[in-house]
């Protein structure tokens, strides 16, 4: 039986995380879900899953689920972020799940890795920002990271099992790796006309043509943004460099990517676009459980089709490649200006194609400063918001 904290269960990978759970009672329990601001959600999965702990980071959040969770149940409810940092690293806990959305996701993944847990890693934001820092807190404490990002998982089950014992710090040459081959399926844009771009609306780019996910990662998925993040999240996951990753456009998001080896075979791993799928394999690995998910019908399927990304129409991700070269202060001050833009898109504040600019225009004129420590990470990110929200306010 293993106990889990699930961070952002109220989102939609924890949604997909408790539908796993769900199927495998009698080798998971949930020990704490954690959320921000929703209560009528964490309410209705207190009283489905029953964990010992419920934590709101927001504190009227807290009041206010306390007030409506029966008693009868007998969960506790918390807040503060000490008390998330204590929940996370407990003993009780064996496995988190790491699905807080954004930077916001940061030091509470950190404090797992650093208590050594197991960490199923969906919060890419995190590598993101913290990159170097994030694999030597794993070496140090021997904690085990699996990836729960679809591609990444999907690489991670297309290598050898030395590599993956040695995730964040593969020899992937030495594997016989020539290259990652990080799939993405270009979004609900990927045909549309160029000039109609900046007149995409929220509703529009949310509208992502296989996967069902939150808003966020929606609007990077439009932006194919979140192929740059996870560019940068495979570079430290699996110790890879630029010349060993490729980006490749497949529109059925049926190959969740691959990685070809030195002698010309490709592994690719295959299945329904249905994030179940890799958390599943997160949480049994290397054991396999049920999902709950469809078998793949290939003759449903049908074709499978590729292309090369086009960086005009997808200029973001470009600039997280960019970022990605120049180091881990360019790719935190990349991701915090890219928070900060979506939002601002998603609240009508800015057009689609505004995103692009105003992340370059952020990349060019944050000053950066040697990363060392987490608060030097968070005082970067913060200056990256502030650069950013003048932008935008400069921009109407
Ligand atoms: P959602 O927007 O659906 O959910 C976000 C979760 O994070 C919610 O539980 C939310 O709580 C919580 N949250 C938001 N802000 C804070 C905060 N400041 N402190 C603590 N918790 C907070 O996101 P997704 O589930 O789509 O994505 C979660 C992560 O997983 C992201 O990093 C994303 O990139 C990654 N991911 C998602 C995939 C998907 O298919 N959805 C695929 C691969 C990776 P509340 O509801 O109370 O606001």
């Amino acid at each position: 039986m293993q106990n889990m904290v699930i961070l952002g269960a109220t989102g939609s990978i924890g949604a997909s995380t408790l539908s796993v759970v769900a199927c495998n009672p009698e080798q998971y329990k949930v020990y704490a879900l954690v959320a921000h601001t929703n209560v009528e959600k964490m309410l209705q999965i207190c009283i489905a899953h029953q964990p010992k702990i419920a934590h709101m980071v927001d504190s009227k959040a807290a009041t206010a689920l306390k007030a409506q969770l029966p008693s009868s149940l007998n969960i506790e409810v918390t807040t503060g972020e000490d008390e998330l940092l204590a929940l996370v690293s407990a003993a009780e806990v064996d496995t988190v799940m790491a699905a807080i959305v954004g930077a916001a996701g940061l030091p509470s993944t950190l404090a797992a890795v650093k208590a050594g847990k197991r960490v199923l890693l969906a919060n890419k934001e995190s590598l993101v920002m913290s990159g170097q820092l994030f694999i030597e807190a794993m070496q140090h404490s021997g904690a085990q990271v699996l990836p729960v990002d679809s591609e990444h998982n999907a690489i991670f089950q297309c290598l050898s099992e030395r590599s993956q014992l040695e995730i964040g710090r593969c020899d992937l040459a030495g594997a016989g790796v020539s290259h990652i081959l990080l799939t993405g399926s270009g979004g609900p844009f990927l045909t549309s006309d160029l000039s109609l771009l900046p007149a995409m609306t929220p509703e529009q780019a949310c509208k992502h043509p296989n996967w069902s996910m939150g808003r966020k990662i929606s609007v990077d998925s439009a932006t194919m943004m979140n192929k740059g993040l996870e560019y940068i999240e495979a570079r430290w996951l699996f110790n890879a460099s630029p010349e060993q990753l490729k980006v490749v456009i497949h529109p059925q998001s049926v190959i969740h990517s691959m990685v070809q080896y030195r002698d010309g075979s490709v592994l690719a791993q295959l299945g329904n676009p249905d994030m179940r799928t890799p958390i599943a394999h997160c949480m049994s690995f290397p054991e396999r459980i049920t999902s709950g998910v469809e078998p793949l019908d290939f003759f449903k399927v049908g074709q499978l089709s590729f292309l090369e990304p086009d960086f005009n129409r997808f200029p973001c991700l470009a600039l997280a490649i960019e970022a990605c070269k120049q180091g881990q202060e360019a790719t935190t001050v990349v991701n915090a200006a890219n928070e900060i833009s979506v939002q601002a898109f998603l609240d009508g504040k800015i057009r689609f194609t505004d995103i692009a600019k105003i992340n370059e225009q952020s990349l060019i004129n944050t000053a950066t400063h040697p990363l060392n420590n987490i608060e030097d990470i968070l005082a970067l990110d913060t200056q990256s918001r502030r650069y950013t929200l003048e932008a935008i306010s400069k921009l109407n």
